[in-house]
């Protein structure tokens, strides 16, 4: 194959005459052609992974990298003076997807496809995405994300079906994003949208009419659901996706020669949190329209169907009134009533059923009684469910509930994003560990090399530069490389804690203020989306903006201490971000961070974790052992006790420590109010002194603590290289290849 010629026919012309546009549509088409050669029909049955949110970040390095040819393609690029990054800038980042169950969908799809396993992902083709976010006089403002181009990489298909709501019937067509796997298969993202989209509806930022479904069904991820409109419109994209999932489910396993009774031979579905949940009663009603009776469709259904849960957060649990889903879904009621009633039946139980007495639907009780598999997505997270938020379905279901600890796919979080690690360690070990990543254990050889240890310090320095550089190209923003990368990225979320690293860096800025100066420079790095429903978010975000400009500005402090805010915070952000970490946060008060997924790429990258006993951290810190990790606050069976005892009192604290009360205090300090809104922060002050729902104030000395003593430690510097070498050494298990063999082996069961 001469990979010359094959992109000069791609692009029509000689590449060194073409702009990096043109390349990377031409690289486009050719990794498409050469993906599609992958594609199998290997294997019975076939895993369908339902998720609302796919973050798949930017396809085509990634996907030269699983067909093998990115360093080929690289070498012919520079051969014509064409640059393989630059010509990657001009793509733009889908945003289909909000944070961690979104990219953990992505990483899943690359894991399927690189095992061989027949797998593909179905979603919804949302025009505008989450949103692009932009700061403005220091708060977050929201504008649409398009990424969809003439030339693409969705695939338009021929499959289109007649989706019919209660006072609707619109069309929808498939989309299809090929899926390659490293060294392995090609599947699919199916994504459906919706015929009559009317991307001109969208007025004033990512305002439009929520009450035009038919135009704008496929507009945004995740509409505003504040009002009534808001959470119609949810429950019409929520049924829109799954209708066409089920419909195209069937077909599929029909022409493969299934009837009907043996479903599940053919077919396991996914269930990714609860927005998917309402393939059941469709699958269910789409079974009963061809024939099948009531029981044993619900039978049929039950043995095809999974379902992962992300949260303990009662606000995420999806509870949807009988009066809406009566309006949208007509169809579906009659089937959601004879499923609720038959749990009534078997379990007299209130906490179980399926309508609760405030005719509420709840979500994920479908997906417990009527899936085969619940599976939490942490060791800690399941323990969690198991003896506290699902324990009345434990009791009845133990043999359901099951734990499957995320991972992440290590060809985008290592082999793309950290080149020069991977060289690293592949002139160490060989390059096994890109298929099989247990075998970074074999670094545990080299913890006392000096020479390694340098060649490890001195590729952390070289990925910071490199951050220095992208954040002063593309954001303006300047920082020291030479400082100490303490990064907390992630969407903005009270129970994650960005406000207690704020609350931190005011503490440090009044200390530098009063001559206590730190050893190495700190830079603490921010990146975070809040909803722009979320009211004490947005005033978290109005904080650390506020304080990246008096902090940056104060010509006392900014030589020691800056702060900064990454705008947009996505997957391409994400990428220059983690390798260039040092210090990575991973904060979440103990019990609400499911499992967390960056944790995973920080260590990955050989960063070491500041981080309570929450989610994976608990695994992280098993791993790696005490040295290697910086552990502090409650512990999550301390928390909940909290909670069962309403015994948490945030004022006590205010007035007990002055270190407290003067970092509060400072929140609405006439520094604060010269530049920021009193509104903003005079509500996220109160908030902090009378509900602190998240505990921060408990943890913050603790936390305090831990981190001055990481920063104390990161002085010398061969202990702290050997600690990032135990964090790479130890990070196999957090393979995302490795958690989907264990769905495969313990959920699904294709090919066996
Ligand atoms: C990994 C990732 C997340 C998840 O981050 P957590 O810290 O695990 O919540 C969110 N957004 C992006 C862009 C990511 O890459």
């Amino acid at each position: 194959m001469n990979l010359t010629k094959i992109l000069k026919t791609a692009c029509g012309k000689e590449i060194s005459d073409c702009t990096n546009e043109e390349l990377y549509f031409g690289l486009l088409a050719m990794v498409q052609k050469m993906a599609k050669e992958k594609e199998s029909n290997a294997g019975k049955k076939k895993l369908y992974y339902i998720s609302a949110e796919f973050l798949i970040g930017k396809l085509l390095s990634n996907n030269l990298i699983n067909l093998g040819i990115y360093d080929d393609v690289k070498k012919v690029l520079e051969e014509n003076g064409k640059n393989l990054s630059q010509v990657e800038e001009t793509e733009p980042e889908p945003s289909l997807g909000n944070g961690g169950l979104g990219r953990l969908a992505a990483c899943f799809l690359d894991s399927i496809a690189t095992l061989n396993l027949p797998g593909d992902g179905i979603g919804l083709n949302y025009h505008y995405g989450l949103f692009q976010q932009v700061f403005k006089n220091h708060l977050q403002t929201e504008e649409p994300n398009p990424w969809i181009e003439n030339q693409s990489w969705l695939t338009k298909t021929d499959k289109t079906y007649e989706i019919t709501f209660g006072n609707l019937t619109v069309t929808s067509r498939l989309y299809d994003i090929a899926v390659t796997g490293y060294e392995g298969r090609t599947n699919k993202l199916h994504l459906f949208d919706v015929e009559s989209v009317d991307e001109s509806i969208v007025t004033e930022g990512i305002q439009f009419d929520k009450h035009d479904v038919a135009r704008n069904l496929t507009l945004f991820l995740y509409p505003d659901d504040g009002d009534e409109a808001g959470q119609l419109l949810r429950i019409y994209q929520q049924y829109f996706m799954v209708s066409n999932a089920a419909r195209l489910i069937l077909d599929e396993c029909e022409a493969k020669g299934c009837k009907l009774y043996d479903l599940p031979d053919y077919a396991v579905i996914q269930i990714n949190d609860t927005h998917p949940t309402m393939v059941i009663p469709e699958l269910i009603r789409l079974l009963l329209q061809r024939g099948i009776s009531m029981d044993e469709a619900i039978d049929i259904v039950s043995r095809t169907c999974a379902y992962t849960n992300h949260t303990i957060l009662a606000e995420a649990l999806e509870k949807w009134p009988v009066h809406f889903l009566k309006k949208v879904v007509p169809q579906l009621m009659p089937i959601i009533e004879v499923l609720d009633d038959k749990v009534r039946r078997r379990y007299n139980d209130e906490s179980v059923a399926i309508i609760d007495r405030d005719d509420r639907v709840h979500m994920a009780h479908i997906d417990i009684h009527y899936g085969f598999s619940v599976n939490g997505v942490a060791a800690l997270h399941t323990d969690i469910l198991k003896d506290n938020e699902l324990q009345n379905f434990y009791r009845i279901y133990p043999e359901k509930f099951n734990n499957k600890t995320n991972g992440i796919t290590f060809r985008r979080w290592l082999l793309h994003s950290n080149p020069k690690l991977t060289e690293l360690i592949s002139s160490l070990i060989g390059h096994g560990f890109k298929k099989n990543a247990d075998e970074l254990e074999k670094l545990a050889a080299f913890t006392d090399n000096e020479t390694v240890l340098n060649q490890l310090l001195a590729i952390k320095q070289d990925n910071k530069k490199a951050l220095k550089d992208y954040l002063l190209h593309t954001q303006g923003l300047e920082i020291n490389e030479n400082s100490i990368f303490d990064i907390q990225v992630k969407r903005l979320h009270e129970y994650k804690r960005q406000q207690m690293n704020a609350l931190y860096l005011i503490d440090k800025y009044l200390e530098i203020k009063a001559g206590n100066k730190p050893t190495t420079p700190v830079t603490a790095i921010f990146g975070a989306k809040a909803a722009p429903a979320y009211v004490i978010a947005q005033d978290i975000i109005h904080l650390i903006l506020c304080l990246q400009d008096v902090i940056n500005h104060d010509p006392e402090v900014s030589p020691y201490l800056k702060v900064v805010m990454v705008e947009n915070y996505n997957v391409t952000n994400a990428e220059h971000l983690i390798p260039a970490c040092d210090i990575s946060e991973q904060i979440s008060l103990a019990s609400k961070e499911a499992s967390g997924t960056s944790n995973m790429k920080f260590m990955l990258n050989g960063a070491v974790t500041l981080g309570t006993e929450d989610g994976a951290n608990v695994e992280i810190h098993e791993l790696v052992g005490d040295e290697n990790i910086y552990v502090f606050g409650e512990s999550s069976d301390a928390v909940i006790a909290h909670y069962a005892n309403s015994d948490y009192c945030a004022r006590n604290y205010y007035e007990k420590d002055p270190a407290i009360r003067r970092a509060i205090d400072f929140i609405t300090s006439d520094t604060l109010l010269k530049i920021g809104s009193r509104e903003h922060l005079e509500r996220l002050k109160n908030e902090l002194i009378n509900k602190d729902w998240f505990m921060t104030l408990p943890d913050f000395q603790a936390y305090k603590a831990k981190k001055e003593e990481a920063l104390r430690d990161y002085e010398d510097r061969m202990a702290w290289a050997k600690k990032m070498l135990i964090n790479i050494s130890k990070a196999g298990y957090f393979s995302s290849d490795r958690t989907i063999e264990q769905y495969n082996n313990e959920i699904w069961k294709l090919g066996q």
